[in-house]
């Protein structure tokens, strides 16, 4: 997944909440307790949610820039998103140190 971040996601915050998918169903369910277990379903269900949303880009942005580590955002899962935020940081780090 290719992903840029945009160096002030929160300026558009309100836009994309307007229009998030989430705003109609339980927010319990994008906040699952645990990974394993019945959370492994809830999480799958939290992403279909997601995976319908207009905001799904934006969502994410703003999840690997403020670092929120709990819950399901932009589609996915606490573990997915370490992943990508630990990628972002290193093309940050390269770019510095190019720079
Ligand atoms: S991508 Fe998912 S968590 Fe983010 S706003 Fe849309 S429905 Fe909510």
């Amino acid at each position: 997944m290719a992903l840029t971040l945009t160096s002030d996601v929160s300026d558009h915050a309100a836009e994309w909440r307007d229009r998030a998918a989430c705003r109609s169903t339980d927010p319990d369910l994008f906040f699952p307790v645990g990974t394993t277990g019945p959370a492994i379903s809830q999480i799958e269900s939290a992403k279909a949610v997601c995976r319908t949303c207009p905001s799904l880009d934006p969502c994410l942005e703003f999840a690997l820039a403020t670092n929120q580590d709990s819950g399901v955002w932009g589609a996915t899962s606490e573990e997915e998103r370490r992943k990508l935020r630990r990628q972002w940081l290193a093309r940050r780090r390269q770019a510095a140190a190019t720079a």
